[in-house]
């Protein structure tokens, strides 16, 4: 009797630390291949060749961008989330009280949170203008990191990765974690770029499992970075990435990460998708 308590004990005692481990993602250890921050430790990505943050994942080759859609006039249908002058299409992420970033010459400036749209989107047609802190400063992912999270939860990264290396799947234009971007399109800092983003909304059976991932094609700054790259779930840090079944539509969100990125021209047209041949 006494066995089994003591081996039931130390059972559950196993079973706890190993879910203490799993959960605690500050026990991995970063290390710097070539110049690149990241970890071999965390999970793997479904592909099986990957870690997720991995820094021998190769990095995307640079592309000097020509000139797209800077200041673009929005489309007579389009929806404006921000005009530069105006917060009030945005609130406070976790409070949902006023959003809490700055208007400055016509650009709003990340401060204090994320921030998300009043506005319930779902597939779209959406483009960003933003520009990263000028001089750029620190390395990695500590340099004008932001991010643009379609339905809240599907991050965009957004960071200055002009002569800075990170993670190939943590790089600007990246779906976090998950597809690194095609190509590093990025302008210096203090310079405005673009996403010009089409994204479809995941689908989910009454199970709540997916039946359709979420699908994102990513233009930036004229450059195909993401081709209807399948999401492989809410993207979040040393996670492959994991779906929770969710309705049509959601709030976009503007993601604060300590620096200043500014942001201006937002604008969205909701479109349908058709998946008939
Ligand atoms: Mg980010």
């Amino acid at each position: 009797m006494n066995t089994k308590i003591i081996a039931c004990t130390i059972l559950l005692a196993t079973l706890a630390a190993s879910t203490t481990r799993a959960q605690d993602k500050s026990k991995n250890v970063e290390i710097v291949i070539d110049g690149v921050a990241g970890f071999q430790d965390t999970p793997m990505q479904p592909d099986g060749k990957w870690h997720v943050h991995d820094p021998a994942r190769p990095q995307p080759p640079v592309v000097t961008p020509g000139t797209f859609s800077t200041q673009a006039t929005q489309p007579s249908d389009a929806i404006v989330l921000f005009d530069g002058k105006s917060l009030s299409n945005w609130r406070d992420k976790k409070t949902g009280g006023p959003a809490p970033w700055t208007i400055d010459n016509g650009a709003m400036v990340a401060a204090k949170g994320d921030i998300q749209t009043t506005n319930e989107l779902g597939d779209m047609q959406l483009h960003v203008e933003f520009c990263e802190p000028e001089p750029g400063q620190h390395a990695g992912q500590d340099r004008g990191n932001s991010g643009v999270f379609l339905m809240g939860q599907y991050e965009i990264q957004v960071l200055d990765c002009y002569n800075n290396k990170t993670y190939a799947d943590g790089a600007t234009a990246g779906i976090y974690g998950q597809h690194p971007p095609l190509a590093n399109a990025c302008r210096p800092p203090g310079e405005w770029q673009t996403y010009d983003i089409i994204f479809n909304v995941p689908h989910f059976n009454d199970k709540g499992e997916v039946t359709t991932p979420g699908y994102v094609t990513v233009v930036y700054n004229g450059v195909v970075v993401q081709n209807h790259q399948a999401i492989r779930g809410a993207t979040n840090w040393k996670s492959p990435g994991k779906y929770s079944p969710h309705g049509p539509t959601g709030p976009l969100s503007l993601q604060f990460h300590n620096h200043p990125v500014r942001f201006r021209n937002i604008w969205v047209r909701p479109v349908p998708v058709v998946n008939e041949p």
